[in-house]
């Protein structure tokens, strides 16, 4: 009997330990993957801040009576007798966005990286990031800017301009560019 509760003790013992192994193991994945967890969200914090590519000369800061935050708007094709359509480049800092606006004979824009925003009054936020291209039709009022914490780079391209080039209205407000934000 004694060698029976001897035996059931030692067994004991060794599932205790076999328990402190599991434990152990136990919590060494969860620090590791606490600390792996750790190390994306430093890397995604890094990307965000991370300086856009630059294609096209920066050019200087557009006018605060048509940008909300650092835009800064390039010519890149001027209109002449061959050529009834303009091509340039806005490069928007994080935050940074145009008025609400409308394009006589329409918009295209094309995404050369970043992250933004792109707007139809009216209707829901598009997010519009490196690769996309986004038709705005003629006299709809929109706006287009970077996204809060990621700037935008963006070429236009504005087609016959015999119609007129840009109609500007009223600044997007912090509180429509940060619904939109929330939407996300
Ligand atoms: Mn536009």
């Amino acid at each position: 009997m004694s060698l029976l509760v001897e035996f059931l003790q030692k067994l004991l013992k060794k599932l205790n330990k076999y328990k402190m192994k599991i434990v152990q193991i136990t919590l060494a994945i969860i620090i590791s993957a606490m600390i792996m967890s750790c190390n994306q969200n430093k890397e995604k914090v890094e990307n965000t801040t991370q300086e856009l590519t630059t294609i096209f000369p920066k050019g200087e800061k557009g006018s605060n009576d048509l940008f909300t935050g650092n835009a800064y708007p390039t010519a890149l094709v001027e209109a002449d007798s061959i050529y009834n359509t303009l091509v340039g480049n806005v490069y928007f800092e994080p935050g940074a966005r145009s008025n609400w606006h409308s394009h006589p004979a329409g918009q295209i824009l094309i995404i050369t990286d970043g992250i933004g925003y792109h707007q139809i009054e009216g209707k829901p936020i598009e997010i519009i990031k490196k690769g996309d291209v986004v038709k705005c039709p003629p006299n709809v009022k929109h706006w287009h800017g970077a996204s809060a914490d990621v700037g935008l780079q963006q070429l236009y391209v504005i087609p016959n301009i015999d119609k007129g080039i840009v109609k500007w209205n009223e600044a997007v407000t912090d509180e429509q560019y940060s619904i939109n934000n929330s939407n996300q």
